[in-house]
């Protein structure tokens, strides 16, 4: 018996959803049961192959031995601890999860938002899990890479997760906050992604690619792509150590130039740009890449002003969402985590004070070296 303070005993309640309590069939129960608490939270049956077994439904007229126990009866399952009736305590699932959305984010519309995630690292991971938790509906993540040890200190996964698909380790974590997601995932990067896998998967005007990989070529390709599918892009990089870090997005059907032509090789910006950007964007050092430090506060405080923007981009379609960042910031965004030189180096003195973020510089097209958004500026213009 499990008392408090006082002595007095702690009632056992069981947390169920109404449809499995409703749910009559004799059967397994799985979840998890918290001794402090006397809580019983059955998983949902999507998560039941991650709980402990619990206890049995038993059929109707059925008597409850000692322990926990389920029992068919006229209006749905009645649980029983040593034969004495417990509470159950029945919420919605997709309600109660989203219920605190309510009236900033609609769950319905959010149910047919797609986001494409490319890169599951520090960055891919907190977009994701982000973006399940203002209900997105529908994923498809991209990564070769596997969690190891040294990803922990700022990776959403953590070390029961090493060792495994970084897609994978993340497509757990997504269902932990929404069981009802569609998770779709290829061991690779964007590059090598079969066409049919994007077919299948993306819907215009519901469907974001978020380049999170930090990669410039691979940033370059995917916005061809997300052109090709009338879908939008935005891209999250870093300078060094995360000291500062650069957004970049691209909405099709707005006049504005994709990311080939703003800051691929030889755009308006590069060269300042690559001067902040060696570090991680050299794709002939992949040993630096790998190593770059870099502090989780850091990258999460850039990383979170990355999802605001996709919200506001996801829902451009929706009349009633009112955006928060989208018509404030340009197209291309920088966000300093310091202003100063010496933790920074000299480029972060062009910012004034820490936490700054750019709101007037300004990208353009180049027709003469991207044929594909200026193309398609031409064809839908
Ligand atoms: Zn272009």
């Amino acid at each position: 018996m499990i008392t408090n303070f006082f002595g007095e005993e702690i009632p056992k309640t069981v947390f169920i959803s109404a449809e499995q309590l409703r749910d009559r069939e004799p059967r397994k129960l799985y979840g998890r049961y918290y001794a402090d608490t006397a809580i019983y939270n059955i998983f949902p049956p999507e998560l039941q192959t991650r709980g402990d077994y619990l206890g049995q439904v038993l059929a109707a007229g059925s008597k409850p031995g000692p322990g926990f126990w389920g029992v068919a009866e006229q209006d749905g399952v009645v649980f029983y601890y040593d034969g004495q009736k417990i509470k159950a305590e029945p919420y919605e699932l997709h309600q109660s999860i989203f219920s605190r959305n309510k009236g900033i984010l609609e769950t319905d519309q959010m149910d047919a938002k797609r986001a494409v995630i490319l890169g599951c690292g520090s960055v891919g991971s907190l977009v994701a899990l982000e973006l399940a938790r203002s209900g997105v509906g529908h994923f498809l993540l991209a990564d070769p890479d596997i969690m190891e040890y040294h990803n922990i200190c700022r990776h959403q996964c953590g070390i029961e997760d090493v060792g495994d698909l970084k897609i994978h380790a993340l497509e757990r974590k997504l269902l932990n906050i929404n069981p009802n997601l569609e998770v779709q995932s290829f061991e690779g990067l964007i590059q090598n992604m079969p066409k049919v896998m994007l077919d299948d998967f993306c819907v215009k005007g519901q469907t974001i690619f978020i380049g999170c990989a930090d990669n410039r070529g691979a940033d370059v390709y995917a916005n061809r792509i997300s052109i090709y599918y009338g879908a939008a892009f935005l891209s999250i990089g870093f300078w060094e150590r995360a000291y500062a870090g650069e957004l970049f997005y691209h909405i099709p059907g707005r006049h504005m130039p994709c990311y080939e032509c703003a800051l691929g090789n030889g755009g308006d910006l590069s060269a300042r740009v690559q001067a902040n950007h060696h570090v991680y964007s050299n794709q002939e050092n992949l040993e630096a890449v790998k190593f770059e430090p870099g502090i989780s506060a850091d990258i999460n405080f850039i990383t979170c002003i990355g999802v605001k923007l996709s919200l506001d981009i996801l829902n451009l379609i929706n009349p009633d969402y009112k955006p928060r960042l989208l018509n404030h910031l340009q197209q291309y965004t920088l966000v300093c985590n310091t202003s100063d030189p010496e933790i920074g180096g000299d480029m972060v003195g062009i910012f004034s004070y820490p936490l700054q973020v750019t709101t007037s510089l300004k990208v353009g097209f180049r027709p003469n070296q991207c044929s594909e958004c200026c193309r398609y500026e031409m064809e839908n213009n």
